[in-house]
């Protein structure tokens, strides 16, 4: 099915709602400040709404990926070196936005392979100075795997963000058609790690990708016997026709079914809703786990 151009009238975003002055603003500081956001990288369908309440996901590490996810509009090439302002700019940005949580995440680095960096230090050193410059600001980092490396995980475990979140994606049979560089237990694995080393963690998975209902059970119950805290569930939708075709567009009824299957069978907090993102209501989610 090849769904590019028949979106349902559900998953359009009105463009009524945008605060113009705010866009820009918002798109102002990013520029400045040299920053890439995902909103932008990702060709997120909430860019217009973010934007105009004064916010934006960061994107760190470059905005090209070592990996090649088929469903990912990412840029897919050899990556760049790293931007050492950017956690500066990075919190200096959090600032002129005035934002009291902030999202950070970035591209998969593998080529970092010195010291197990795969990234992590960029992560440390971003959160020090978004922490410095911003009194009593929560952070939620949306992180690679690091390869599942320990020494990596370590590095983020001691600068303690508020929220750890790394997204599985998808159901463990499609890994090989839609995430062919990562791996489903590895995912797992680093999810349990943070969580028995005291983070509270998030992920999250797109539907429409063709897994079935019981997967979709199967995959909760996984994120749930790693004791997760918050999911993000939302609607695959096709960025290009280069990408993975949508099977199917889920209705408003089949989301409330899963997200009341997740109440009555696990403890995690559910954020479930066709254009439900990693960084959708990521404040509200945080504070009903942090206030349980
Ligand atoms: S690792 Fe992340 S940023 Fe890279 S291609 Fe996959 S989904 Fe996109």
């Amino acid at each position: 099915m090849d769904n590019y151009q028949r979106l349902p009238e559900y998953l359009k975003t009105s463009i009524a709602t945008v605060d113009n002055e705010n866009y820009k603003h918002v798109r102002q500081i990013l520029i400045k400040n040299n920053l890439n956001t995902v909103c932008d990288g990702a060709r997120c369908p909430n860019k217009c709404e973010c934007y105009s309440s004064k916010t934006a996901t960061f994107l760190i590490l470059g905005n090209t990926c070592t990996r090649n996810c088929a469903f990912c509009n990412i840029s897919q090439k050899t990556p760049l070196g790293i931007d050492l302002e950017e956690p500066y700019n990075v919190a200096l940005a959090v600032k002129e936005l005035g934002l009291e949580y902030c999202v950070i995440t970035s591209v998969t680095r593998d080529d970092l392979k010195e010291n197990d960096d795969f990234g992590s230090i960029h992560y440390r050193n971003t959160i020090e100075e978004i922490r410095k410059l911003n009194k009593g600001i929560k952070i939620e980092i949306l992180t690679p795997d690091f390869k599942g490396s320990k020494k990596a995980l370590d590095r983020i475990i001691e600068s303690k963000p508020d929220v750890f979140n790394h997204n599985i994606e998808t159901i463990k049979r499609l890994y090989p058609i839609a995430r062919q560089m990562a791996n489903y237990d590895c995912t797992l694995d680093v999810l349990n790690y943070m969580k028995t080393n005291g983070l509270i963690t998030k992920s999250g998975f797109m539907l429409g990708l063709g897994e079935t209902f019981d997967e979709i059970k199967d995959l909760i119950k996984d994120l749930d016997n790693v004791n997760l805290d918050i999911v993000t569930i939302g609607q695959y939708i096709r960025p290009s026709k280069k990408h993975l075709e949508v099977k199917k567009y889920y209705t408003l009824d089949e989301y409330r079914e899963i997200e009341e299957c997740i109440k009555k069978e696990t403890n995690i907090y559910p954020v479930v809703a066709p254009l439900a993102r990693s960084s959708y209501k990521a404040k509200e989610a945080y504070e009903f786990i942090a206030n349980l």
